[in-house]
């Protein structure tokens, strides 16, 4: 599960969040280009190709888009505070 405690410090604040690359349960951020390549809105990369959330959701559309992001990330780094 994403640490909330290692949030990207370009995430605009809100539901979703990415956690930084170097989250200290190793499951940060590895920019493998999957959620903002998925929902380009919504995710965006750093200048180093790690993920944030630019924009948060808010049709059921956007947040179902959003978290199936979350479910495809290979290494948990996105989180969803309304499944914590
Ligand atoms: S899907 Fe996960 S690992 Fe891949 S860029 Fe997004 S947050 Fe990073």
């Amino acid at each position: 599960m994403a640490n909330i405690e290692m949030k990207h410090p370009k995430n605009v604040e809100g539901r979703f969040f990415c956690t930084d690359p170097d989250d200290e349960n190793g499951e940060g951020c590895i920019a493998c280009n999957v959620c903002y390549n998925g929902a380009p809105d919504f995710f965006a990369e750093d200048e180093d190709g790690n993920a944030y959330v630019q924009k948060q959701p808010t049709t059921e559309d956007e947040i179902e888009l959003c978290i199936e992001q979350l479910e495809a990330c290979p290494v948990s780094s996105i989180g969803d505070k309304e499944d914590m």
